[in-house]
């Protein structure tokens, strides 16, 4: 019972997300997997964002209503427009971008008020929407945007106190009580990541009011699916103890080639015809894409050892440098050369990644680890070059390597040094024949399949949404009885 509930109009969730890529693209997902299951969906964004989104919501023809507030750039000193984590100017305007993102609470209570809706889903980054949700009597759930693993690692570690009860020169520890031994070093948490000041500040206060608003929540949606993760799934419900909702892969609500290439772009800028004229020439599996989400911004060498290292690799490439990247970054006369000999691409806006990892040339990724990125190659059925960068990217890593063997890692440590060294290598493990390639690559695509059947009818993630609708209805049909 319960699977296949549809809400045939009767509920009204309004979905608000934070405004960086890598959170509002999957709740966006989420609100048409909801709407595609007869549930009336509001979806709260700013103009800038709506930009975004707009394109994906008018393809899907479902009753999705897009809500607007306006983004107070100029109140907290940030540029006109300038709405999104991805076109902030730089890493020290964060602290503006979350003060204005706080400063959205009365127009967003106005909104709760006139059109009411019986559940809001919002982010962890907008810890204060529980009080403006709670004082008008509407459950809120909330969305992280990441995994069971890492967030039950996360737990682990504040229940068990692990840090404070490190010796003094210890560099790394293991995570108590998890189902698999998880080894990291300290340069690798949240605690030791190194951030500007005032951003460490905004962080703090932030992470405070989640402590205090997120266990109170209705529970928590999760981009997972019950078989990519069981043991976490399960320690999460016995051990945190908090209602959560497994629901993913939700990018794989986006079926066609328009969908996958219109998500989330700035559809201005996008090669995409260009991109898929290339793979279309590229031999089964030949092809490594190296993408580090969307919020990296990398230094000059960063981005010249890739290049240097893909271009000596016998591999095609396709290379995402991001809109940042300035031309002298890259050996001289590098696109020029990778375009003449048709060994590569160079895409330096936004990459329409659903669309790449899902092409037949594609054979390896090379990931910085967001979770979506994960999930997105997970579906793809594809192995990965694991590159975490920063927060629960290290956590993921962890998953893809040692719980799934799926990933062969680079080695990046986490303490401001660039870790590239051993990226080459990896790159040839997962892209290179032999046993041990095939193993990996055997064992991705069949978490591809196991990940394409959790969506469908009657799997773990589609029952899971039906659970969530029903519940959420019987509570509605109970409040309307009172
Ligand atoms: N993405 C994309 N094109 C890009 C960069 C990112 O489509 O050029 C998408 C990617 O498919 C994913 C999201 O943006 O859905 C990034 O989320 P992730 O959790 O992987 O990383 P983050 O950007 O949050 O670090």
């Amino acid at each position: 019972m319960g699977s296949t509930t549809a809400a045939n109009g009767n509920l009204h969730m309004l979905f608000f997300p934070y405004m960086a890529q890598g959170h509002m693209l999957p709740m966006v997902d989420i609100a048409k997997l909801f709407a595609a299951r007869g549930v009336y969906v509001s979806i709260v964004t700013t103009p800038a964002n709506a930009t975004l989104i707009r394109p994906t919501i008018h393809r899907s023809n479902f009753p999705i209503t897009l809500h607007l507030l306006t983004f107070p750039s100029a109140a907290v000193g940030l540029p006109e427009g300038c709405e999104n984590r991805s076109s902030l100017p730089s890493d020290s305007h964060r602290s503006s971008f979350y003060r204005g993102i706080a400063m959205l609470r009365q127009p967003f209570d106005d909104l709760l008020k006139q059109i009411r809706p019986d559940c809001v889903v919002t982010d962890m980054f907008m810890p204060w929407t529980y009080h403006v949700a709670t004082d008008r009597g509407i459950p809120r759930l909330v969305f992280d945007g990441t995994g069971f693993l890492p967030r039950c690692a996360d737990d682990a570690l504040q229940r068990h106190r692990t840090l404070d009860n490190l010796p003094p020169d210890a560099s790394s520890f293991t995570h108590p009580g998890l189902p698999h031994r998880i080894d990291m070093l300290l340069s690798q948490t949240h605690e030791h990541s190194k951030r500007p000041p005032g951003l460490a500040a905004s962080f703090d206060a932030i992470n405070s009011q989640r402590k205090e608003v997120d266990p109170k929540s209705y529970g928590v949606l999760v981009n997972s699916f019950y078989e990519l993760e069981p043991k976490y799934v399960e320690y999460y419900r016995k051990v945190v103890g908090r209602k959560a909702w497994h629901i993913g892969p939700v990018s794989l609500c986006n079926q066609d080639v328009a969908d996958k290439s219109l998500r989330g772009g700035d559809h201005e800028s996008l090669d995409g015809d260009r991109c898929l004229k290339w793979l279309d020439e590229q031999k089964p599996g030949s092809v490594v894409y190296v993408c580090f989400g969307s919020a990296t911004v990398f230094a000059g060498e960063q981005i010249r050892e890739i290049a240097m290292g893909l271009e000596a690799a016998g591999h095609s490439f396709i290379l995402v440098a991001g809109r940042s990247a300035k031309e002298e970054w890259f050996p001289e006369g590098f696109e020029e050369r990778i375009n003449g000999e048709g060994k590569g691409m160079l895409i330096r806006g936004w990459a329409q990644q659903l669309m790449i990892l899902n092409h037949a040339a594609v054979g390896g990724f090379v990931t910085h680890c967001g979770w979506n990125s994960l999930l997105e190659g997970i579906s793809a059925g594809l192995p990965m070059v694991t590159w975490p960068l920063f927060a629960d990217q290290f956590y993921n890593e962890k998953l893809l390597v040692q719980v799934l063997e799926v990933g062969v890692a680079v080695g990046e440590k986490g303490d401001g040094e660039w870790g590239g060294g051993g990226w080459e290598e990896a790159e040839g493990e997962v892209m290179g024949s032999g046993e041990e390639a095939d193993g990996r690559r055997r064992r991705a695509r069949d978490l591809g399949e196991k990940a394409r059947r959790a969506v469908e009818m009657d799997g773990s993630s589609y029952d899971n949404i039906g659970n969530l609708i029903r519940e959420l209805l019987e509570r509605k049909a109970k409040l309307n009885a009172a």
